[in-house]
């Protein structure tokens, strides 16, 4: 299929108590792996890219135009990744900044996420309103996010200091820039390995009761699966899934290299890599109960 725009499949969830799921892709067997596991799934599915994910398949370093450049080669990887499966995918740009957004819109993808984070809640306010209208002329899906999830990215972070989301914020925000899915922070933190923290969900069910608009979790993989499925339950329609991923991806290569300190060919764990991601791509599918709603 072409790439589609999957907020009908995400309302649909939301709707019915299950969630749609959203892997990032770094390179092209990960992406390769996240669409092989939906099919296999017959599940609707995300594809995500994150702004380090650009930068670095945009050349590996921080040089200006990186970004843009990894935007054109996710454009094409996924364009080709979802005609060659009969499922629905989406190409969704995550934690980004105008500019990103706007290039994104352009080159084809079909979900994006404004990340105004460092504005000033009014401002971010008017930057998102203004982006999600250009996204909805362009039949893009908008995701935004209001409170923190917290990219430690290994250094040190208190729990206790995450600017977790009120409800009230959660519906002025959705009501002055109409943005179609909201991320909110109950908790959870970016790129952690062990699935070793709980969610708020008395503020989920707050936030729920105020807002019909689907709500997306990230930072999942650091999350214990009680509180994810509970989650689900009461609103959270999409689930962000990295770094349970990579650690999946990694762990195949890690073993095939152990095991023969002479191999050369790069298929040779890259295929065992993504042969592993496929696998907890169809695990993580089935347990956000997105498997069978293609
Ligand atoms: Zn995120």
């Amino acid at each position: 299929m072409t790439l589609q725009n999957v907020l009908p499949w995400i309302q649909q969830a939301h709707q019915q108590g299950y969630a749609i799921a959203a892997f990032n892709a770094n390179t092209m067997e990960q992406m390769q792996a996240i669409v092989l596991g939906a099919q296999a799934e017959n599940a609707p599915v995300i594809i995500q890219v994150s702004h380090r994910a650009l930068q670095y398949v945009g050349g590996g370093d921080n040089r200006r135009g990186s970004e843009i450049r990894g935007l054109q080669y996710m454009a094409a990887l996924g364009k080709v990744a979802a005609a060659s499966v009969d499922v629905p995918v989406s190409l969704h740009l995550d934690h980004a900044n105008e500019n990103e957004v706007l290039q994104a819109i352009a080159l084809g993808f079909t979900s994006v996420m404004f990340d105004g984070d460092y504005l000033p809640f009014a401002e971010n306010i008017a930057t998102t309103k203004r982006l999600c209208a250009i996204a909805h002329d362009a039949g893009v899906c908008m995701e935004a996010e209001i409170g923190e999830v917290p990219k430690p990215d290994g250094a040190a972070y208190d729990p206790n200091e995450i600017a977790l989301t009120t409800p009230d914020e959660a519906e002025t925000f959705v009501e002055a820039t109409g943005i179609d899915i909201l991320a909110i922070a109950l908790g959870s933190v970016h790129g952690l390995k062990d699935k070793s923290v709980s969610l708020d969900l008395a503020r989920l069910k707050d936030i729920r009761a105020r807002l019909e608009t689907p709500l997306v979790l990230h930072g999942s993989s650091g999350v214990n699966n009680e509180d994810i499925a509970e989650g689900i339950k009461h609103g959270l329609a999409k689930i962000n899934i990295a770094t349970q991923l990579s650690k999946a991806f990694t762990g195949a290569v890690r073993e095939v290299l152990a095991a023969d300190g002479e191999l050369v060919d790069p298929r040779k764990y890259l295929g065992p890599g993504r042969a592993a991601q496929v696998e907890v791509v169809r695990e993580r599918i089935r347990f956000v109960g997105a498997a069978g709603k293609a």
